[in-house]
């Protein structure tokens, strides 16, 4: 936030008292949730704003539908990364090869449409002292990809869990995913691939150990292709 910004919410608190103030900190915590009825009411909206008769029976359960769908689709939000990575790991009692899970098929939903972003996530690190269950790195996954996402941030969160949580000397995230929001609408190109990367620690600053978590994850995936 600008400083000029912050300036002018601090007149606007003083003038209108505390329950200005406190509206503006439950917006700013993300506490101020409308109710399950308000979001039945929005899909509603947007029904009749694309023409839909809202009343017409097959569209009765479609404004409780889409609000239970969503809370599926946004369920990451309520899990903590931290929690998950820390309650688990245990020693690595000497290991000190790469760690890789490759293949993680997750389905997200991009910020700026709310359209599906489909793919697989690897993920690979070099212990130091610490290594986890590997059903903890697709779970990890799993929790970035149930919240609205950018796959360049989803991807760059993923590698830094696993970082500051475990400590490894290295980490690596390749994202390979479909935007159904440049496959189906706009520039309509089905069939394109994104691929994001983040390399953090030796996996940045060695290229053989780079080298080596590309090549096992062209190994792993020979043969599978990104639908
Ligand atoms: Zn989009």
């Amino acid at each position: 936030m600008t400083t000029r910004k912050k300036a002018r919410k601090k007149t606007t608190q003083k003038k209108s008292g505390r329950a200005a103030a406190s509206r503006v900190k439950s917006a700013r915590s993300g506490t101020a949730r409308p109710s399950r009825a308000r979001a039945e009411g929005a899909v509603r909206d947007l029904l009749a704003y694309i023409g839909e008769d809202v009343g017409r029976e097959g569209l009765r359960e479609t404004p409780a539908r889409v609000v239970r769908a969503w809370d599926e689709a946004a369920r990451g939000y309520l899990e903590d990364p931290v929690a998950l990575l820390e309650r688990t790991f245990t020693e690595t009692e000497g290991y000190d090869e790469i760690i890789l899970l490759t293949g993680i098929q997750f389905v997200s939903h991009c910020e700026h449409h709310m359209l599906p972003i489909i793919g697989q996530a690897h993920v690979g690190y070099l212990p130091a002292r610490r290594i986890v269950g590997i059903s903890k790195l697709a779970r990890l996954v799993e929790i970035y990809a149930a919240r609205l996402q950018v796959q360049e941030k989803m991807t760059a969160q993923i590698a830094s869990s696993v970082n500051e949580i475990l400590r490894p000397r290295g980490v690596g995230v390749v994202i390979e995913a479909t935007h159904q929001c440049m496959s189906g609408r706009g520039i309509r190109k089905p069939g394109v691939v994104m691929t994001t990367s983040s390399m953090l620690g030796t996996f940045r600053t060695r290229p053989s150990t780079r080298a080596e978590f590309l090549s096992l994850i062209g190994r792993a995936r020979r043969g599978r292709v990104v639908e």
